[in-house]
This record gives C-alpha cells, structure tokens and sequence, in this order.
C-alpha cells in the first residue's frame, strides 16, 4: 500500500497516480509545498493498477460524487493505468462518474490520440489551458515540448469529439488574459472555469 495514493475533498475522490509532469508552471503548487491541506502528496514511486485496484478495493465508490485522476503531476503520462483502473472502477460501480483533470499534453507525450482509448471509461476531462496564448503559455507553464500550446488546443478539439464534458480551466492571475481564455471556450464549445489560485493551501 502506498501513503497519499487515494484521498477525498469534500464529495470526490481522487487518485494520485504520478509525480511527474511536462509542464513546469512559475504557479504549480509543487513549488511551494508538497502537500494539499494536511495530506502530503509527494509519492515515493509511481502506484501500478494492481496496487491502485487493491486499494480501491477497501473503499465505497457509490460515496463518492466524482472520482478523479489526477496526480502531483500530470495523470495521462500513465495513460494504461487510467484505462486499466478507470475499467475497474466502471465495472465495479457502474454509476462512478470518472474525470481526469489534465494538463493536455497526452497527445504529443505518447504521440498518438489517446482520446479513443480513454473514452469508454471517461465522462468529462478538466484541461488546464493556463494562458491565451502561445507566448505566454511558454512563459507561465514552462512546457518540455516545442509548440506545446497548439497541441493543447488540438487536445481540447479531439476531447469534445470523444468526451461529453470538457471544461478548459485558468488560474485568476494577473498575469493571465482571462477574458480572452473564456473566448477560447467558447470558440471550441466547452465548458470554462476560473480557479482560485491559493498558494498556501
Ligand atoms: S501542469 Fe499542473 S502539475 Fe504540471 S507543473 Fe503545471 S500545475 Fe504543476
């Protein structure tokens, strides 16, 4: 069993699959602390399906609103552990509503669409979109990839063909051209959220 691996906040659940990333955001909380409230997040190695499914196993999902993969980093580089355990969750309680929360770059990391293969099992995905632009989302997010931005959006576009309920997320920073954020949603017909940024959680 490893520590930090499933925790819930307030009605959800949520799987902390990989400490990795391929963003290194000036705003990531990673930077400031390696916990959320009292749990501490960092992992000393990344959990397999069978440790996650064990775990999951201990544990009413009916309870649970949504169950969430996420990570203290980026859940779609382990792109077969989502699918494996998003399938067991979906064959063991078949009312689990399951969403990723992601930065969007699982496309250009495995160099394929994983839209298709995530889908079945999926009902809505949370993109960060972070910045209004190219320029400034090389700024903000520090992405390992050249031409990052373009691949989110087309991430986002391949998302709303394969999954129900996209939402784009950005921090409220100053930094940040929120209004023109909201457009982007708008352009490409899914949902938009403004998140708080609390540095000190
Ligand atoms: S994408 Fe998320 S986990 Fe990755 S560096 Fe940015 S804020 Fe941190």
């Amino acid at each position: 069993m490893i520590d930090n691996l499933i925790y819930s906040l307030g009605d959800n659940l949520y799987l902390n699959i990989t400490n990795r990333c391929t963003n290194r955001c000036v705003f990531c909380i990673r930077n400031f602390t390696d916990k959320i409230g009292d749990k501490r997040l960092i992992l000393n190695r990344e959990p397999s399906s069978r440790e996650i499914i064990t775990s999951l196993k201990e544990i009413n999902l009916a309870q649970f609103k949504e169950i969430v993969f996420c990570g203290f980093g980026e859940p779609l580089l382990r792109v077969e552990i989502v699918k494996t355990v998003a399938k067991y969750i979906k064959e063991s309680n078949p009312n689990s509503f399951i969403r990723i929360d992601t930065n969007g770059h699982g496309n250009i990391f495995h160099g394929r669409n994983i839209l298709p293969e995530i889908s079945p099992y999926v009902d809505a995905i949370s993109i960060s979109l972070n910045a209004e632009n190219d320029e400034n989302y090389n700024k903000i997010c520090r992405p390992i990839f050249q031409n990052a931005y373009n691949h989110l959006l087309d991430f986002i576009r391949q998302s709303s063909l394969y999954i129900k309920n996209v939402t784009l997320s950005v921090l409220n920073l100053p930094y940040v051209n929120i209004d023109k954020c909201k457009e982007i949603a708008e352009k490409l017909k899914v949902n938009f959220k403004i998140r708080e940024f609390v540095k000190n959680l």
